[in-house]
């Protein structure tokens, strides 16, 4: 079968690899679409500290079954599935909590094992949801990203009379985006600095009002002019520089969460003081804790839009103009999608 591997740091191509047989409890899926996430670039760039090199990358993906291993039911295939890459161990303290997204001995599809972008990709059973028929194969594609969004407005809680503040319209921005004002029905205010980002935005749901430009317009006079000198009352830092946490932490109505995401290793200032006075609560989100059935409900019930994100489908073999388009080309691209369809 045919792969994306990425060798080593820089370097990442088409491979010849052996295609894999479903382990127990497993079931091996032919890859229909993947999509291209910031985290596969910072593994191409050698910036994930939790990969190990030469690696099939890419976890978000959907695909059809096409064998199940000793254990599963051989009625599965030929199902259409999204596979939740989080996979954990079912023993260890987070998981006995319910927060096997942080499990201990965590294992990653994509990185910490070999991924989707793929033809063909095992993984366990109980990770593969069926998708309904009335959902697009494309559009279940990025589930996981959904599920990202999903995850982390489950830490923070959403209430009715939550004015939310959101940084950074790329996918994680935008998918928060969606489920704050799709799901939830809420007032959401989005920044990015670039204004074709903010447009989809727009597409997303947000209205002129809401939609912030923070390159040509200082944030906090930008809330003023909108009415919300009193802060916003959840936020979410879909950008992850250190200095959006601490501006972030300034900003914040009192007792708002904040809805943290970033990977950087960048130490923020915060002052305990800004902290304790208005009694805010961090959140951090990692991954996505069981949430795949909730996304492919909002997704059954016409909530959440995937379309309005997905900005290009390239054939797998073009990986090295699909990673420039997400990398490089931020201002024309959103969500790249690999088709793996044509090599079938
Ligand atoms: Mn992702």
């Amino acid at each position: 079968m045919l792969s994306v591997v990425v060798d080593r740091p820089n370097s990442i191509g088409i491979r010849e690899m052996p295609k894999p047989a479903p382990a127990v409890g497993e079931v091996c899926v032919r890859v229909r679409y993947a999509g291209i996430c910031g985290s596969d670039l910072h593994i191409y760039r050698g910036h994930n500290p939790f990969v190990s090199y030469p690696r099939i990358i890419g976890h978000e993906f959907v695909g059809r079954i096409e064998s199940v291993g000793e254990g599963v039911e051989a009625a599965r295939v030929g199902e259409l599935v999204a596979v939740d890459p989080v996979i954990s161990c079912g023993r260890c303290h987070a998981c006995q909590i319910g927060r096997q997204n942080v499990c201990r001995n965590l294992v990653v599809l994509g990185v910490h094992r070999d991924g989707g972008f793929s033809e063909y990709v095992s993984a366990p059973a109980p990770n593969a949801f069926r998708i309904p028929q009335s959902i697009a194969e494309s559009c279940a594609a990025i589930v996981e990203p959904f599920a990202v969004a999903a995850n982390v407005t489950a830490r923070t809680g959403v209430l009715d009379s939550d004015v939310a503040l959101i940084y950074g319209a790329g996918t994680v921005g935008l998918t928060i985006l969606q489920v704050l004002k799709r799901v939830y029905g809420i007032r959401v205010f989005i920044t990015d600095q670039l204004d074709e980002r903010l447009a989809l935005a727009r597409a997303c749901g947000a209205a002129d009002d809401e939609i912030i430009n923070t390159r040509n317009e200082p944030l906090a006079d930008a809330l003023r002019a909108r009415g919300m000198a009193d802060g916003p009352t959840v936020i979410f830092d879909a950008v992850g520089h250190p200095a959006i946490l601490e501006e972030a932490v300034r900003l914040a109505a009192p007792a708002a969460r904040i809805g943290v995401l970033g990977f950087s290793t960048i130490p923020s200032a915060i002052p305990q003081q800004e902290l304790t006075k208005k009694e805010l609560t961090l959140c951090a989100s990692r991954l996505n804790c069981a949430m795949f059935p909730t996304v492919i409900d909002w997704l059954e019930r016409g909530l959440i839009m995937p379309e309005s994100i997905i900005t290009h489908k390239v054939d797998f073999r073009d990986v090295a103009q699909a990673f420039d388009l997400a990398e490089s080309r931020t201002a024309k691209s959103c969500k790249v999608l690999l088709d793996f369809s044509l090599a079938h």
